[in-house]
């Protein structure tokens, strides 16, 4: 049931052309798969999903916060590749470095900054929040690094397109396996966000199971907060196999509602001050 395309370490246990709602994801979006990204962009707003990845439609704009979140994520995950490859540490300024590149993509004019944000600012906050990484617990791997932004593959459901997607970070030590997955936030999280925020990792520690038969699955949010004075927090949890079978029975969900072309606007303050398609969801009539 599960794939590894990166470095091989995952073996090939299900292959794409197995699974036949692979085509219908292929038909409808140009992937044979489902990401997380996309299952989870649905939930937000149907709309939106139906512009980004039925209609490919380009995004009028980017938010500042995605591409801080990005820097920030390319940097940590230099710090954890430099373990994997047993090579010398990157100081501070090697993860700004990686942190900056985050920004070259993109079209200065066409990113949405918070009415408080400029570049430099946020710049500033990104050295404080690497140097307290580096500082801090999380910046040692305990175990062994398996793989970082290890890609990832597997049918979930029958009927449903393989899930694709990239496990930032993964561990094992004698008796358990780590799926970690890299958070920016704006302060610290609640016992509640981590539980509502847990369903990417569930899915991706429930295929990669296969890596390390009869170890205990754990997952594990590294958060890196945007407080003036950044903490670096980890929440780890155990998988509990009864919030697989709930995740797993939302994305049938999902899907059967995408392959019945259910697309309609979910307007909310949280989702659209971010959102790419204003201008298309004002002329969208259904
Ligand atoms: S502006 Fe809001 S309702 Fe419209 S597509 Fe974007 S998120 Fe959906």
């Amino acid at each position: 049931m599960i794939a590894g395309v990166g470095e091989a370490l995952l073996p090939v246990l299900t292959p794409a052309s197995t699974n036949p709602a692979n085509e219908i994801a292929k038909r409808l979006t140009g992937r044979d798969y489902m990401s997380w990204s996309a299952l989870s962009t649905f939930r937000t707003c149907p709309l939106k999903y139906k512009f980004r990845y039925i209609d490919g439609l380009p995004e009028e704009s980017v938010s500042s916060a995605l591409v801080f979140g990005t820097g920030i994520h390319t940097a940590v995950e230099q710090h954890y590749q430099a373990i994997l490859s047993g090579d010398p540490k990157p100081d501070l300024d090697a993860l700004m470095f990686a942190y900056r590149s985050a920004w070259l993509p993109h079209d200065p004019d066409a990113i949405q900054f918070g009415s408080t944000e400029t570049r430099a600012s946020l710049d500033a906050l990104a050295a404080r929040m690497l140097t307290a990484f580096l500082a801090s617990p999380a910046a040692s791997v305990q175990g062994r690094v398996l793989g970082v932004e290890e890609e990832i593959r597997g049918m979930l459901v029958e009927g449903v397109p393989d899930l694709y997607g990239r496990v930032d970070l993964l561990t094992e030590d004698s008796d358990t396996l780590v799926v970690t997955d890299i958070k920016t936030s704006r302060g610290k999280w609640s016992q509640e966000q981590v539980e509502d925020s847990g369903e990417q990792l569930l899915l991706y520690s429930h295929l990669a199971s296969e890596i390390s038969p009869g170890k205990k699955l754990t997952t594990r949010f590294l958060v890196l907060t945007k407080t003036k004075e950044p903490q670096i927090e980890e929440h780890v949890r155990e998988v509990n196999p009864v919030a697989v079978k709930r995740t797993l029975a939302g994305v049938e969900r999902v899907w059967r509602a995408i392959e019945s072309g259910v697309f309609y606007p979910a307007p909310s303050v949280m989702a659209c001050s971010g959102c790419g398609y204003r201008e298309a969801c004002r002329a969208w009539m259904g």
